[in-house]
């Protein structure tokens, strides 16, 4: 059997492997001591925390579907629920998610401003935006600009956002047409066609219950940091051990001096170091009780522009009566600061811990596809793949790094 290195066991590396182990000798290297990458939890005072987000599943792909339930009971081991998101608007009124479907919610006033600007957008002609605000704008109208996307997205791109590019969006948000809005404030739709209208999540351990069972029966060295790989032959040597193929699950930011000097690839070196990226501050919190799953938050007043409702996903998560909730900030903050901001929130969140990652979010500039796609051409002859949310620089769920892997697999 040919032997594959996975460097990396995030959802992208464990996928990969549990695709491969029956064909091919896979080990998996990872440097920190669980496997899970972005999706890892811990238990804090007896609450779930999700180090990063509150990460749940589900997905569109029948075959990710599949494959995913191959190794879970989804009866015993996952609850099934169904998406009950809100806006916090300024004015402490809590409007239905997403918010062009509940004008309805908002006041008269805003209610008509709205009308004027759907009439005026059906008398535009089309025309491609060229920035994420010209997007907005065509799209949903000034009005909700104003109220919502823009405070909302400048709290999440922490910049103007005629400077956001748009080569990200495609296929990750919801298109409405001008008459399915209409339609669905009167008809006051219900949102199923994102892929999280219902989601499912473990009953026990939150996300971390994923990676655990996703690394069962894989042979995996923990603490392994891969800081170099070489050319040994007409094979790869790694920690002293030679494999015929390696995939690449880590930051695609580290591969040029990972492979240095097995890889002839300095064209690439410029444009991978301009690679822009935000990391996220995860803070837990006890929060009032709620119904919501997730709380988005428009207000200038805080800089956090989410609450996901991490204690209501399952009975499990909180240590008490009292829930607990994860809140998002955009890149690093303070523990001064996150109190600062806690204190003008709503649903009065009382700090318990937090956490800084670094790197959560890839941002695609509108050359960013094409480079990666290079870069994989070049390294594939060489029997090196890459694979994972920023090892693609891809602004992956983890059902679509499933997908990424399952597609990988096939091919490799
Ligand atoms: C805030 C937030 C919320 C999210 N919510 C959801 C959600 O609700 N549902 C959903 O489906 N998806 C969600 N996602 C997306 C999901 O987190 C990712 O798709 C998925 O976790 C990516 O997995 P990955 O393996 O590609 O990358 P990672 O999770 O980053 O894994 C990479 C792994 O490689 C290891 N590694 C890196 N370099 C090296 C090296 N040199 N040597 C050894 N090991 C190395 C790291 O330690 C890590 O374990 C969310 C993402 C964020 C940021």
């Amino acid at each position: 059997m040919e032997k594959i290195a996975v460097i990396g066991a995030g959802v992208s590396g464990l996928s990969i492997a549990q695709c491969l182990k029956n064909k091919y000798r896979v080990k998996l290297f990872e440097k920190d001591t669980r496997p899970g990458g972005l999706i890892k939890c811990d238990v804090v005072d007896g609450n779930l925390y999700h180090q990063v987000g509150g990460h749940v599943f589900n997905s569109k792909y029948p075959a990710v579907l599949e494959w995913f339930w191959k190794f879970f009971d989804r009866e015993n081991e996952f609850t099934k629920t169904p998406r009950n998101a809100s806006i916090a608007l300024d004015n402490g009124l809590m409007a239905g998610y997403p918010i062009e479907n509940h004008v309805y919610m908002l006041g008269e006033k805003t209610i008509q401003a709205f009308i004027q600007d759907l009439l005026n957008l059906s008398k535009r002609e089309n025309s491609t935006p060229d920035n994420f605000e010209e997007f907005l704008r065509i799209r949903f109208g000034n009005t909700l600009y104003d109220l919502y996307f823009q405070p909302y997205n400048e709290k999440i791109w922490r910049r103007n956002l005629k400077n956001v590019p748009l080569s990200w969006l495609e296929g990750k948000l919801p298109m409405p047409t001008i008459e399915e809005m209409i339609f669905n404030n009167f008809n006051h739709s219900k949102e199923e066609n994102m892929v999280h209208s219902s989601f499912y999540y473990p009953k026990q351990n939150g996300s971390q219950f994923i990676a655990d069972r996703l690394v069962e029966n894989l042979d995996i060295a923990y603490n392994h940091a891969i800081e170099t790989i070489q050319r040994h032959k007409n094979k790869w040597m790694l920690k002293g051990e030679t494999f015929d193929k390696i995939i690449f699950c880590g930051n695609i930011k580290d591969f040029p001096t990972i492979f240095k000097d097995s890889l002839n690839i300095s064209s690439f070196v410029e444009p991978i170091k301009a690679l822009e990226f935000h990391g996220t501050t995860s803070v837990l919190c006890e929060i009032e009780n709620n119904s919501y799953s997730w709380i988005y938050l428009p207000n200038r007043a805080y800089s956090s522009h989410r609450i996901i409702c991490t204690g209501n996903f399952a009975v499990s998560n909180n240590s008490g009566t009292q829930h607990t909730g994860t809140i998002e900030f955009t890149d690093q903050m303070t523990k001064d600061d996150i109190i600062m901001n806690l204190a003008k929130m709503p649903f009065s969140p009382k700090y318990l811990t937090h956490k800084y990652t670094k790197y959560t979010y890839p941002i695609q500039e509108k050359t960013t596809k094409n480079l990666i796609s290079d870069l994989k051409k070049e390294v594939e002859k060489e029997q090196v793949f890459l694979l994972g949310r920023f090892a693609e620089w891809e602004y992956y769920n983890m059902d679509a790094a499933m997908l990424a892997a399952m597609n990988l697999a096939e091919r490799i």
